[in-house]
Order: C-alpha cells, then sequence, then structure tokens
C-alpha cells in the first residue's frame, strides 16, 4: 500500500493499546529485514532514517528502496519518518521527497549539539507542524535532552542531565500542536546506555505515568530503546569483537511505558549489533569467503529475527490488516479542521 501516515498507525497503536518500533535503516537489507519481520508477524511498520541515513544512500536509493518496499508488500501499512530533524529544512526536504512522518528535535539547536532553549524548539516545532500538517504530514517533538550521541546527533550529555518536565511537557504539546513526544527519561542513544542493569534510579518510567497523565492524548517516544541483550554482545566478543559490557531498556520496562502512552519505541543499536554478530560468525566460520551475499544474508536474516521479536513484544504483530489509507490529502483536511 501506499506509505501511510504515522499518525494513522499511531491512532491505531492507541486505540488497541499497543506500541510500535521504529527501526532506524541505511541500506536495502535492512528495509527487507523489517519489512519481511512485518509480513512474518502481520505488523504495521515505522522505517525511520536519520540525516546520516539520508546522507549515506543520497537521499534517492532511499526513497526507491522505499518505494519497492510499498510495492512488494503491498499489505503492510508502512509509515517512513525523519529521525531527529536538525532544522526546517531538514524536515521539508524529507517531506518533499514523501515522508511520511518527520521528527523535529527542537531540543538541540541547529548544528545537533548545543541544548536549546524552550523558546528556540517551541519556535522550530510550531514552524515544523505548521507546514507538515497543511501536508498531512506526522511531527513527533522532543522535549529534555536524551542521553549520548546517535549519527553524531546529541548533546553527548550524561542521560539524566536534562530529563523531561512534565509541566513543561503540557505547555510544549498546548502551544506546538505535535502529534508525538519523545521523552527523556534517562535513555541513552548507542550500546552504552547503562553501566550496571537499570533500576528506578537510573531509568526514570514513573516520568512517563506522569506525562502521560497529564497529556493522555498526545502519543508518547521511547528512543533508545534497544534492549542491548548479552547474547547478542556474546556472539560479537565470541568472533573476536571487543565490546565493553553493557545494559539497554529491559523489554518489561518498554512493556510498562506501552502501558501508559507510549506509541513508538525506537530501537537502532539491537540491529546493528544482530547484523554485525553474523556477519563476524560468518568470517571466522569462513575465513576463505568474499562473496557479500554469504555474510550479508544471515546479517538480514538476524536483524529480521530480532525486529519479527520485537513486534510482538510490542504487540503491534497481527495488526497489519487494520488499516485503511488515509491519504495524506485527507489527513491535512483533518488537520486543518482541528480533528486530530
Ligand atoms: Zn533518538
Amino acid at each position: 500500500m501506499p506509505l501511510t501516515s504515522m499518525r494513522q498507525i499511531l491512532d491505531g497503536a492507541a486505540k488497541e493499546g499497543y506500541g510500535v518500533g521504529a527501526f532506524n535503516v541505511n541500506n536495502m537489507e535492512q528495509i527487507q529485514a523489517i519489512m519481511e519481520a512485518a509480513r512474518q508477524t502481520n505488523s504495521p511498520a515505522i522505517v525511520q532514517a536519520s540525516r546520516g541515513a539520508r546522507s549515506y544512500t543520497n537521499d534517492l536509493f532511499l526513497y526507491h528502496l522505499m518505494m519497492a518496499a510499498a510495492e512488494l508488500y503491498p499489505e503492510i501499512p508502512i509509515a517512513l519518518h525523519q529521525d531527529h530533524g536538525n532544522s526546517f529544512q531538514t524536515c521539508k526536504s524529507a517531506i518533499d521527497m514523501g515522508f511520511t512522518s518527520v521528527m523535529i528535535d527542537g531540543s538541540l539547536e541547529e548544528d545537533g549539539k548545543t541544548p536549546a532553549s524552550l523558546e528556540y524548539n517551541i519556535r522550530v516545532t510550531r514552524e515544523v507542524v505548521a507546514m507538515a500538517h497543511e501536508r498531512g504530514v506526522t511531527v513527533e517533538g522532543e522535549l529534555g535532552c536524551l542521553g549520548g550521541i546517535e549519527d553524531g546527533h546529541g548533546a553527548g550529555l550524561d542521560a539524566r542531565a536534562r530529563l523531561t518536565d512534565p509541566d513543561q511537557a503540557v505547555e510544549f504539546v498546548e502551544r506546538t500542536g505535535i502529534d508525538a513526544l519523545a521523552v527523556a527519561i534517562g535513555t541513552s542513544h548507542g550500546a552504552y546506555k547503562f553501566s550496571r542493569k537499570p533500576d528506578s534510579a537510573i531509568l526514570d518510567m514513573d516520568r512517563i505515568i506522569e506525562i502521560h497523565k497529564r497529556l493522555p492524548k498526545t502519543y508518547l517516544v521511547m528512543h533508545g530503546s534497544s534492549s542491548v541483550p548479552k547474547k547478542l554482545q556474546d556472539i560479537i566478543n565470541a568472533y573476536g569483537g571487543k565490546l565493553k559490557p553493557t545494559w539497554g531498556v529491559p523489554i518489561k520496562e518498554i512493556q510498562l511505558g506501552i502501558q501508559h502512552g507510549v506509541r513508538k519505541v525506537n530501537v537502532d543499536t539491537d540491529n546493528r549489533l544482530a547484523m554485525t554478530g553474523a556477519i563476524r560468525k560468518y568470517f571466522a566460520e569462513h575465513p576463505e569467503g568474499f562473496d557479500p551475499r554469504s555474510y550479508l544474508k544471515p546479517a538480514r536474516e538476524a536483524m529480521k529475527t530480532l525486529v519479527a521479536e520485537r513486534m510482538r513484544y510490542f504487540g503491534q504483530a497481527g495488526h497489519a490488516g487494520d488499516y485503511e489509507p488515509i491519504p495524506l490529502s485527507v489527513m491535512a483536511e483533518r488537520y486543518s479542521k482541528g480533528e486530530l
């Protein structure tokens, strides 16, 4: 089916009480892994691309791969989302290309590094909302600052330095009109999230519960939500890798978030780990190998297995058939009438 509004998918998720994984892509194998997992589990899909992914694929490769996905998997609703847009222009160019959803991350200034003021964040987010909603495109904003750095984007702050303030979240949502809000609750981008198994002192799930209480109609987004399973770390290290011990976000915490308004769950690192482990294993076992297909196939399969597992854990499995795609022009009308 044609690429679908992310808002439509999140509306469906909210109605049925599930979460939807948003998986990052940079190449054909990753897109194929997500689509195969979605088909296997009968899930709606959110595919997201960072600015780094867009420059890696020169935009057009990404766009046409996504068109191929829509054509080859007509039964799967797919939203194409810009991850961490740093400026109005980045969001606009994504929408011009056909993205059905954008994130404007005004928690940082346009350099993608410097923590921004609340007023700057509100101003740039409002501008993106006006431009995107006019075209029926979904907008995710961010308040507070996530920890770590993703694809060169991030302040590199400690994850607990700027958590989302629930009062400010109400003001932010009211003044910007966003569809979804990324919250900072102690998670970080990258593999090294926590130096021990996270408890409530480092992962503030109560904050999500509090924000959801005050903003029951705003879809919350958990970033940096890879679980960094020890099993995946072990495969990499067993075949010559040198990852330091690290902990991610436990699935049961994500599921708790989903019970309290989290509708989009960003996962990237786990897929990177799964693919890297499969490639390392292949070369350790076949040092004579040199055909890229021979190692990309198991890598793609490892990512598919991981994505399918997450789709089941987040509850989106079984729901692909719930959607009759709504054209973006109709979404635009609904936004303009204030129905959304
Ligand atoms: Zn993020």
